[in-house]
């Protein structure tokens, strides 16, 4: 492995339109914080940066739905994030925001190399334009349905439903979200970012030079690199964000995606007059923190603008977490199916460290997982509370009652000498896992240390001997006070403002990663201070009532559903009626269509014909739990390219108006084939 100077970590900025969940806290800043806590406990050289997202589309959206200015959106949602990290010990070095002036200076000189370069294509196109609002409708200004699966509720920037990224021009029935109307082809301007000329570097970079990562990232970035990269737009017609920095560009900022990542560099500037330092030198181990859902702006876009600029260096790595879900189903900020930061600290107060430790134990490292409170309640009461929190406990009280805190002095014998041994080799353990992002083990790992303390303590019965052979007692108080102050060092990644409590009753300063698991940590004639409980157990009244809060959630999110409801479409003919031909028909064989999120490949016997059909389900179902399943098809329909695959007809689902699908299907065992009418 490289010999690295100096660290650079950055966490994906998180977009100033709503506040954080914990899905966010799990996929980028729980695992960026135990990261960097150890790094500095290691005496190593890190600068660690974050900030608010500040300019794009959904802000402006927002803003006009409330009726404020984009302004008034971001600074409200930067403070409420801002003060919840703060709160919670997540310790960046600085947290900014990209509508600071030194972002936008910094941002327009990055664009303004790229142009002086020439790293940038000039392209006049065709884009949708609403005369009514009088503005070109950007990315989610745009509603209409997408060209590979009929989703009618498609983005001008991408389809949720099949998870393709999408132009404006490439939707299907385009309509203004702000006006509803039709809007018209305008010519207008725009800057692109030719990807594909840096196709060959890029390929070269992520899955030759540095198959230590993921296989989760380099996988997409692979499939990415398959489809061929393409030329990117890079601005937009919009007037949030930050200005191009070029004549004849009245009217224009930069895409959101371009000025974002440079809003890391912005943020090291503004923290050190030394950022070069950290951006510049080959020297320097740059780290992005991100959610999968940004993999490709940080492994493809944003070097590749790094690398057109050239003069920054390349991240090391990009360690990007899955997703995590809360209680079976996906966190969605839209149905407030989430636990948020903020709410939580409000209503457990000085609990970070549960919360911290709970979500550290299942992070979505490898796939998604699930966060569910009755595994909060159980990680607390039975790990924080009877390993933990015991050991530690009964050290200190153990110590009070019989030297008055005063640490005793110890006569090392071989058992103190092999246990101290295996907490420096588990401290060496924790240590090697946190450096290869793999968290959850590093927990694990640091759980043992306590684990170790527990049954030295259990084994060896201070309590009993204490009448027997006072003299060992004192060696075995020591040990255990020394184990204590490892704890400390060891914890402090993961569980900071517990690491400061035992700092407090242990009354010792602050110490370095190497020197936990020595025999003198702390000396023999040291004074601890007041002795306290570290944890609580979460009662049951606790977690039932974040559970009652979560199904009051879904019961105000059906009766919403209820409002939303579709208006009525126009009055058909009978004749019309019958134009569908529609049938019963038995799915015979369902694979997922390769690369792609939501469809299935449906073999079906329609009783006339065994025929193929695309379906775009597999988010609802599982290929397996649907053979043999009878459905409603329209067997008509014209043949469909979709995928390359040729599908003849349409499974009917019902949709309700959360997007949840569910197959129609006759009540009674009916034949393949059976008419529908
Ligand atoms: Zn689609």
């Amino acid at each position: 492995m490289k010999n690295f100077k100096r660290y650079l970590v950055t966490s994906a900025l998180p977009y100033a339109n709503g506040p954080v969940h914990l899905g966010h806290v799990a996929g980028v800043y729980l695992p960026s914080d135990i990261y960097v806590r150890y790094l500095r406990l290691q005496d190593k050289d890190v600068v660690w940066v974050c900030g608010s997202d500040e300019h794009g589309v959904p802000i402006t959206l927002k803003a006009r739905k409330e009726g404020v200015s984009p302004k008034q959106i971001v600074d409200r949602y930067h403070k409420i994030i801002k003060d919840a990290f703060e709160e919670f010990g997540i310790s960046f070095d600085i947290y900014s925001r990209t509508s600071s002036a030194e972002h936008y200076k910094t941002a327009q000189e990055f664009f303004k190399t790229l142009e002086q370069k020439k790293e940038f294509i000039i392209k006049t196109s065709k884009q949708f334009y609403d005369p009514e609002a009088d503005m070109f409708l950007a990315d989610r200004y745009l509603q209409g349905t997408c060209p590979h699966c009929e989703h009618e509720g498609a983005y001008g920037d991408q389809c949720e439903a099949c998870g393709s990224s999408l132009s404006t021009t490439e939707l299907k029935n385009p309509k203004s979200v702000l006006t509803g109307s039709t809007p018209e082809l305008r010519e207008t301007k725009h800057w692109y970012l030719p990807l594909d000329k840096h196709q060959e570097f890029l390929e070269k970079w992520i899955l030759q030079d540095h198959k230590e990562w993921k296989p989760t990232v380099s996988g997409q970035c692979k499939s990415w690199f398959e489809k061929g990269l393409q030329a990117r737009a890079v601005s937009r017609d919009l007037n949030w964000g930050v200005p191009l920095p070029v004549d004849n560009a009245d009217g224009k900022v930069m895409y959101v995606w371009f000025d974002a990542p440079i809003g890391y560099i912005s943020a090291t500037k503004e923290l050190t007059p030394d950022w070069e330092k950290y951006w510049k030198s080959e020297d320097t181990k740059l780290v992005h923190f991100i959610g999968k859902d940004n993999i490709v702006f940080h492994c493809i876009i944003f070097p590749a603008m790094l690398k057109a600029e050239g003069s920054y260096t390349l991240p090391d790595n990009v360690p990007a977490n899955q997703f995590l879900n809360l209680e079976g189903d996906k966190i969605s900020t839209s149905r407030n199916w989430a636990v948020w930061l903020h709410e939580y600290l409000q209503e457990f107060k000085n609990k970070q460290d549960e919360l911290r430790y709970a979500v550290a134990a299942g992070l979505p490292e490898a796939r998604d997982n699930d966060f569910k409170w009755k595994d909060y309640q159980d990680r607390v009461n039975n790990e924080l509370v009877a390993i933990f929190g015991n050991f530690v406990n009964r050290s200190l009280v153990l110590c009070k009652k019989y030297y008055g805190g005063e640490i005793p002095q110890a006569n090392i014998g071989n058992d103190e000498k092999e246990i101290l041994n295996s907490i420096k080799e588990t401290g060496k353990l924790i240590g090697e896992h946190i450096e290869n992002f793999k968290f959850r083990e590093a927990l694990k790992a640091m759980m043992e240390v306590a684990r170790i303390g527990n049954k030295y303590l259990a084994d060896s019965e201070p309590w009993k001997l204490i009448k027997t052979d006072p003299e060992k007692v004192k060696t075995i108080l020591n040990t255990a006070i020394q184990i204590t102050a490892s704890l400390s060092i060891y914890c402090e990644p993961f569980l900071p403002f517990t690491a400061e409590k035992i700092r407090k009753i242990l009354n010792i300063t602050h110490k370095k990663w190497d020197m936990a698991g020595d025999a003198n940590l702390i000396p023999a004639g040291h004074s601890i201070g007041e002795v306290s409980l570290l944890f609580e157990k979460v009662e049951d009244e606790v977690i039932q009532a974040q559970l009652d809060k979560l199904m009051k959630t879904k019961e105000d999110n059906s009766s919403d559903e209820k409002l939303e409801l579709e208006p009525a479409k126009d009055k058909i003919d009978f004749d019309d009626f019958l134009k569908p031909d529609l049938r019963v028909v038995t799915i015979l064989k369902a694979e997922k269509v390769a690369k792609t999120k939501k469809l299935l490949k449906l073999e079906v016997d329609t009783g006339l014909d065994i025929r193929t059909v695309v379906s775009g389900i597999a988010e609802h179902y599982s290929p397996e739990e649907i053979i043999g399943k009878k459905v409603c098809m329209v067997i008509n329909l014209a043949e469909k390219k979709i995928r390359g695959i040729a599908s003849s007809g349409m499974v009917l689902m019902a949709n309700d108006s959360q997007g949840k699908l569910s197959f129609i299907s006759p009540q009674d065992d009916l034949h393949a084939g059976s008419v529908i009418s």
